[in-house]
């Protein structure tokens, strides 16, 4: 089953603290988790870390805030 992103947000509205494990892109907005999100949030315990893997995707931005898949799209309007 795939969740949509409405589920994941709807997540950290009852959990907000868990926003600074979220990326978003400064383009294209979409939402994922850190990359380097550890197994287990401070607080949250182990199931935060798994409920935030569920709802999102590893979402890895540049120094710019910017995904990868933007990134690569300013790279090619630039040349
Ligand atoms: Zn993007």
């Amino acid at each position: 089953m795939i969740m949509t992103p409405v589920e994941g947000e709807e997540y950290l509205i009852l959990y907000p603290a868990l926003r600074k494990w979220i990326n978003e892109c400064a383009i294209c907005h979409s939402l994922g988790y850190k990359p380097d999100m550890p197994e287990e949030i401070y607080t949250f315990g182990p199931v935060a870390a798994k409920n935030l893997r569920h709802y999102f995707k590893p979402l890895a931005l540049n120094k710019d805030g910017i995904c990868e898949a933007c990134s690569k799209l300013v790279e090619k309007n630039n040349i």
